[in-house]
Parts: C-alpha cells; structure tokens; sequence
C-alpha cells in the first residue's frame, strides 16, 4: 500500500538533516527563505538548534565563533544570490581567522544558470566563494549528501581550520531515494582533525635555539587558544619560566594576571627579545611583519614557529625553527625535551620584563579608577574590568575602534576562549552574531562592548537577542561618531560630517522596542551597576554608555595605517 512506500523513501531535505545530526552538529544560524525554509522547519522539528538572524552576515559570524569556540565547524544557512553574498562575506572572514565554518546555500538551478537564463536569484555561487574559502562543494544527487557534507566537515577542521562552501542546487531538496539507501550513504568523519605530529629533528633543532636563548619570550597566539591544549600550553610556560604574551583572542589562555605574563611591558618584550617562540600567531600585520622599528635592530631576532600549516613558515621574516605540526604535539614535545638540565631565562631579563610591567601597570591604574561625567573610556572600561574580574567565565566580545583597542589592553582575561573580538582582518559587524552564538554555544553570561559605530553594522540583531532571551548584556560606547563625535563638515553645510552620527543617540531604545532591558548610563559607576544587574539576571540588556564625543583618537592605535599626503600636510 502507499504508506508503507512512502516510509521507505527519504529526501534531499533529509538526508541534509541526517548528515550534519550523525556528525554531532547541533545548531544551524541562517536567515530564511526560498530554498531552504523548509529545511530549518524540518531541522528544527528534529531537535536541531536554529537560530534565525535579521541578516546572513551576521548567522555567518555566529557560524564561524561557534567553530573557533567548538572546534566543531560552524554551520550558516542562507538563501541563494543576494543572501549568499552576505553570507560570504563571513566565510571568508572565518577563513582568514582560520575559524572552521561551513556556508550551506541554496541555489538555482544549474541548467538556467549555466545558460545565463535568468533565473530567480541567478548566481554562479560555487564559482564566487571558491576563492574566499578553503573549499567549495556543488552536490547534484541525494545520495551524494553523505559523502559531501563529510568532505566538507573535514576540510574546515583538519590542518588550518577555514571557511567551507557547500552549494544546494533548490532541486536536489526534493529529490527522493530509497530510505535504507539514503540511510547507508551517510558518512560519519572519523578523526576529523587528526593530530599532527612534529619530526623529532624539528623539535631538537627548536629546542637547540630555546637553550641558547638569553631574552627569549612566547607569543601566544588564536590558534593556540582555538586548539584546545590548555594544559599543555600551560605546562611549557610554566616549567620554562619565559615571559609570554597573548594575542587578542588568546588572552586569558593564561590569566592575564599571571607573574610571567608580559602584556604590560609588551613593547620591550618585542624590541628587546633574542629568541621568539611563536604558538598558532602569525607575524602579520598585528605583530607588525616581524621586522621595523618595533622588534629591535634588524638581525636581533631568533624566530621559532609552532604552526599547522607549513606554508605559514618564512611568510614574513625567516623562522630560524619552524616546528610543523598540531599545537598541543609541539608544544607537548617542546616541554618534554626541556628535560631535567634547562635553565630558566637570566634573571635580568625577567626583571627588565618585570619593572617594565609594574611601571606601565601602575601608571594606568589611576586612570582606571575616574569616575567622571561625561566619561572617558578609561573610566568606563575600569567599570567594565571589575565585571570580568569578578565574573571570569563570562564572554567578552569586543568591536570599535577606541574601544577595541583600549579594552584589549585594559580588561584582564582569565580564562581561555572568554575573549572574542575583531581578529585578523580588525572588520567591524562581528559584534551581535559573535555575542549569539556565544551565548548558545557556551550558554555563559556574554558582554558584548561595543564602538557606536560597529554596533551599526549589526544592530539589528538586538531583536535576535530578544527573541531566544540570550543572557547578552550589550554596552554600547556612544561617543556619537566614528573616532570621534566632534568632526563638522568642513564648507558649513547642513550635511553633518560623514564621521558622526545622531548625536546623543539612545541605543538602549532600541532594546526596549523588543521586549529587552534598556539603560542609559552616564557615570562609571552607574555603568559598572548596570551591567551587573544584567550579568546577574541573565536579560537581554542594552546600556548606552554616555562617551565624551572628544574622547579618543582617529582609528585608536592603528592611526598609522591612514595614508597621508605630503600635499594634504601643514
Ligand atoms: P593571532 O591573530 O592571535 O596572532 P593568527 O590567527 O594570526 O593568531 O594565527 C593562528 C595560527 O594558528 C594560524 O597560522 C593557524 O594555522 C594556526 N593554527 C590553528 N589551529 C592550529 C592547531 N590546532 N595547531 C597548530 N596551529 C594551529
Ligand atoms: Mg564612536
């Protein structure tokens, strides 16, 4: 009879939910629509988290912070053309973070796109995201489903993690198979991340230039906080006894608060270090190439290099000890050849390093404590610090310009992956999708701090927040502009300068259109009692952080990368 036929057919939509479900991938961030809406109804029905955004850019961020806190990939759902696009946009942002994500779109049909037909939403997606991502996928068949979603889990994870596109053509959704054999086509990954181990001879020769070292110093890098190796990593600073400093998404991978920790005194470290153990952190532009003023007389330099991904090694500078391999082996193998004869580093670099670090840590202090109205970022960021001291399982999520950059190096992190923030590209509109997915990934209170201006680029996703009651407390450093809320439009006209916004705009409103808390504060203490009360509920809270529009300066500390004119000077 019919039923019994129908109960032993599946479908596209299906085997789609069986695949991601065999492989331990439990939430979906998407934004709906035609050809996947019914796809989310059907995940949803089955016990899958979906999370529903405003706009694909933002369910892609939430996908690839979900990946960098899981280490399982992130997966984003979007519509075809426009919300591809969108979508895109985090996928290749999570590639160059090196955050495992995979973007699932649907697609029009191949043979009116191939023809340039045009088709509702027609776009070549597979051939757009191919060079934004690690790897990019089309499946045409249902029974290809298994195989597919397999390959593209593994390419996210395995070596350095990225971006992985996945195309659904609409029609492969409604394709029909037979049920045991759409059952038998499914492929669990096993060991999707294999462990890499590093060659002895690698280890020995880094282990030769650790020995040899007089002023030697560990970065730590996202990659080290993303592998997961806490311990280990622990263990090689702490029988060592070399200073270390943490990358921005690495802090509290150590507390910040650690005795050899030398965030405080971290230019000295780079300028006058002799031998440099890098740990998942690359010599990009955030550590200024490896080379310059910054880092001391050219040639000072001994750099070791711990890193997943060979080509990594001589990008910027030559790694005199690259050590090629997964972050918890090399570190593992580098603490074991320490052995019973090492040497911690010359007391007098760790008392260099040390009243470095005391002198800078003293000179801020008192900053940290104003209590003035209108504030200045210092004083509210001190309010901020308490919270996170208090509560050191709490995520901090971090975007702005002054306010990144001054957070970063204001706020102490205690825990690992607790500090989420703008990463290798510094982009802007992380802020809500990052704080979302945190708050489903980790279920943990989330404070997500935010520049007026970065907050614009997501905003929208307050209704989010509301709207699954995610203990996000969202502060919003309204300075009314982008730098700063004094610039005037230079002839007098009416149009306000293109760096500013609304002045004394009230963000907290828009928290309350959706049900959320709404607050406006004015004072670092009004500040620092808001965010309790929100850390404390678990609400949906927005506090607008009344900011002194002259507070703070053109693009915070990376000024320097504006270009200048000789003709635009004096
Ligand atoms: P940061 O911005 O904090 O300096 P980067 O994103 O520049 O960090 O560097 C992270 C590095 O970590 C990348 O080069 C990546 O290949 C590497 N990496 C990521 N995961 C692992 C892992 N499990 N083992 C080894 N290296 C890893
Ligand atoms: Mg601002």
């Amino acid at each position: 009879d019919e039923t019994e036929v129908d109960a032993a057919l599946t479908d596209g939509f299906q085997l789609v939910i069986d695949a991601l479900k065999l492989n331990g991938i439990e939430n979906l961030y998407c934004v709906p629509g035609i050809p996947i809406s019914d796809l989310l109804r059907m995940a949803q029905g089955e016990g899958m988290r979906v999370i529903s955004f405003r706009h694909e850019q933002n369910a892609g961020h939430a996908a690839a912070v979900a990946g960098f806190l899981t280490k399982k990939p992130g997966v984003c759902l979007t519509v075809s053309a426009p919300g591809f696009l969108n979508g895109l946009t985090a996928l290749a942002n999570a590639t160059t973070n090196c955050f495992p994500m995979i973007l699932i779109s649907g697609s029009s049909e191949r043979e009116i796109v191939d023809l340039q037909q045009g088709d509702y939403e027609e776009m070549d997606q597979l051939a757009i995201a191919k060079p934004l991502c690690k790897a990019a996928f089309r499946v045409l068949h249902a029974q290809d489903i298994g195989i597919a979603v397999a390959r593209a889990i593994r390419a996210a994870v395995s070596g350095r993690p990225g971006g992985v596109y996945l195309d659904l053509p609409a029609k492969l959704f409604s394709q029909v198979m037979n049920a045991a054999e759409g059952a038998k086509s499914l492929v669990k990954v096993i060991d999707p991340a294999p462990d890499q181990l590093p060659a002895p001879s690698a280890v020995a020769r880094a282990l030769d230039v650790m020995k040899g070292a007089k002023r030697p110093l560990i970065i730590l890098g996202k990659g080290a906080a993303y592998a997961q190796a806490d311990e280990a990593v622990r263990e090689l600073i702490e029988k060592s006894g070399i200073p270390f400093l943490q990358m921005s998404m690495a802090k509290g991978l150590l507390p910040d608060t650690h005795p050899q920790s030398a965030g405080a005194a971290r230019s000295t470290v780079l300028k006058d270090s002799d031998v440099v153990l890098l740990v998942g952190a690359r010599l990009n532009w955030l550590l200024s190439h490896g080379k310059g003023k910054s880092w001391g007389e050219p040639g000072s330099k001994k750099f070791i290099q711990i890193d997943i991904e060979p080509k990594e090694m001589d990008s910027n500078v030559e790694i005199v000890a690259p050590l090629v391999g997964d972050i918890g082996s090399c570190v593992s193998a580098l603490t074991a050849g320490l052995g019973g004869d090492w040497t911690p580093p010359p007391s007098e670099w760790l008392e260099t390093v040390n009243t470095k670090k005391e002198a800078n840590i003293a000179k801020m202090a008192p900053k940290l404590m104003n209590n003035k109205s209108p504030m200045d970022f210092h004083g509210a960021l001190g309010a901020l610090r308490r919270i996170i001291k208090e509560r050191p399982d709490a995520i901090l999520v971090n975007e702005g310009a002054n306010t990144l950059d001054l957070a970063r190096g204001i706020i102490d992190m205690y825990q690992p992956r607790k500090r989420l923030d703008v990463g290798t590209w510094g982009v802007m509109g992380i802020g809500m999708g990052y704080a979302v997915a945190a708050a489903v990934e980790t279920g943990k209170p989330v404070l997500a701090i935010e520049g007026d201006s970065a907050f614009g680029f997501s905003g929208m996703e307050v209704e989010t927040v509301c709207r699954y009651n995610l203990p996000v407390c969202i502060v919003v450093f309204n300075n009314n502009g982008i730098y700063r809320g004094t610039d005037v439009n230079p002839t007098g006209g009416a149009d306000p300068s293109p760096m500013v916004f609304v002045p004394d705009s009230r963000y907290d409103k828009m928290m309350e259109a959706f049900g959320g808390t709404g607050v406006h504060v004015t004072s670092p203490d009004e500040l620092y009692r808001a965010v309790a009360e929100a850390m404390n509920s678990g609400k949906p809270t927005l506090i607008n952080a009344a900011i002194d529009p002259a507070a703070g300066t053109e693009s915070g500390n990376i000024g320097s990368l504006n270009p200048t004119s000789a003709v635009r000077k004096g």
